[in-house]
C-alpha cells in the first residue's frame, strides 16, 4: 500500500500525539484522533488550533489552509473508532502495562495487514511486539518535540519487523515532511541513549556544585552551540520522563553509569516536574 493510502489513527492526544496528528493532516492524511480523557482531548486539539495558526502567521501554511487542516482530524472518544485505520501511532503514557493493554485492544480490533506504530521513547519495540499477533507489523516511530517542528523520525526495527513494515513507516514519514532514520531496537534507541546521560550529566553537575544550572546550560549553549542548554531541555521533556527514561536505561543495558541523579529524583518526588508543573531547574 502507499502511504497516501493509509486510513491513520493516533492514540493519546497529549504533547506528542497532538502533534503527530498535526503534521498527519497538514500533509493531507485524514487522521483519526482517539484519547480516554475528555480535558486531554479538548487541550490537544486546542493545542493544534494555536499551533496551526502560529504556522499560518508564520507563513508556514496557507492561512486559508488552516480550517482544513483542522477539519482532517476527527477525534473519538473509544478505542473500537480506529478499528477501519491501517496504520495507528500509539502516543499514550510512557508505562509499559498501557502500550501493551493499548496494544492487545487494537491487535484484537484491527485487520490482518494494519501496522502498529509507537512513539515510545524508550519501551522495548520487540516487547510491545511480543504481546500482538503480529509482531512483524510491529514498529517504533519516534517523533521529537515539538512534533510539527522537529525534522527527525527515528524509526525502530524490533526483531520481528518486516521489511515491509519499516518501508511502509519510513514512506510515511516522509510523506508527512519528516526525515527518518532507521535504528533497532535497543534501551532508549540512539537518541535517548546519548542525550538522557548528558541531561543526567549535567544535573549531577548542578548537584555537586561544580556550576549553577543558568551556567552549565551556557556553557552548552555557547561552547557546543547547542540552541538550548540540557538543563533547560530537561525542563522542557519533563523530569519525570527525563527519570522514567534513565530507569529504562539503566534497566535495560544494565550499566551503572546510566543511574539517575539522585537531584532529579528528590525533584520528580518534590514534584517539580520541569515547565509543565512550573517549577524545575528554573520556576515558569
Ligand atoms: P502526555 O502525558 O502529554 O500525553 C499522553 C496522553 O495519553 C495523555 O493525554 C493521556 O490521557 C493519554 N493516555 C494515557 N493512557 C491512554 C489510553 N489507554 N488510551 C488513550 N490515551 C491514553 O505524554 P507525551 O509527552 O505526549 O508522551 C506520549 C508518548 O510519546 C510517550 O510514550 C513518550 O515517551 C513519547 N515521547 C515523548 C516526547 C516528549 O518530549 N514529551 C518525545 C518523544 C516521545
Amino acid at each position: 500500500m502507499s502511504a497516501l493510502e493509509h486510513r491513520l489513527g493516533v492514540v493519546g492526544a497529549g504533547t506528542m500525539g497532538n502533534g503527530i496528528a498535526h503534521v498527519f493532516a497538514r500533509a493531507g492524511f485524514g487522521v483519526t484522533l482517539y484519547e480516554m480523557s475528555e480535558r486531554a482531548m479538548e487541550r490537544g486539539l486546542a493545542a493544534i488550533r494555536t499551533n496551526l495558526d502560529r504556522e499560518a502567521s508564520k507563513g508556514k501554511i496557507d492561512p486559508a489552509e488552516a480550517p482544513a487542516i483542522f477539519a482532517r482530524i476527527r477525534p473519538v472518544s473509544r478505542l473500537q473508532d480506529l478499528s477501519a485505520c491501517t496504520l495507528v501511532v500509539e502516543a499514550a503514557t510512557e508505562r509499559l502495562v498501557v502500550k501493551q493493554e493499548i496494544f492487545r485492544d487494537l491487535d484484537e480490533m484491527l485487520g490482518p495487514d494494519a501496522i502498529l506504530a509507537t512513539n515510545t521513547s524508550s519501551i522495548s519495540i520487540t516487547k510491545l511486539a511480543a504481546g500482538t499477533g503480529r509482531p512483524d507489523r510491529v514498529i517504533g516511530m519516534h517523533f521529537f518535540n515539538p512534533v510539527p517542528m522537529m525534522a527527525l523520525v527515528e524509526v525502530i526495527r524490533g526483531l520481528q519487523t518486516s521489511d515491509a513494515t519499516f518501508a511502509a513507516v519510513r514512506a510515511l514519514a516522509l510523506d508527512a515532511g519528516k526525515t527518518p532514520v532507521e535504528v533497532n531496537d535497543a534501551a532508549g534507541f540512539v537518541s535517548n541513549r546519548v542525550l538522557m546521560p548528558l541531561l543526567n550529566e549535567a544535573m549531577f553537575a548542578v548537584m555537586e556544585g561544580v556550576a549553577t544550572a543558568e551556567a552549565v546550560d551556557e556553557i552548552f549553549r555557547l561552547g557546543m552551540a547547542h540552541p538550548m542548554g540540557p538543563l533547560t531541555l530537561a525542563d522542557f521533556i519533563g523530569l519525570d520522563v527525563c527519570l522514567d527514561i534513565m530507569r529504562v536505561l539503566e534497566d535495560g543495558i544494565g550499566d551503572p553509569k546510566y543511574r539517575p541523579c539522585p537531584l532529579l529524583v528528590r525533584m520528580v518526588d518534590a514534584g517539580w516536574l520541569g515547565r509543565k508543573s512550573g517549577r524545575g531547574f528554573y520556576t515558569y
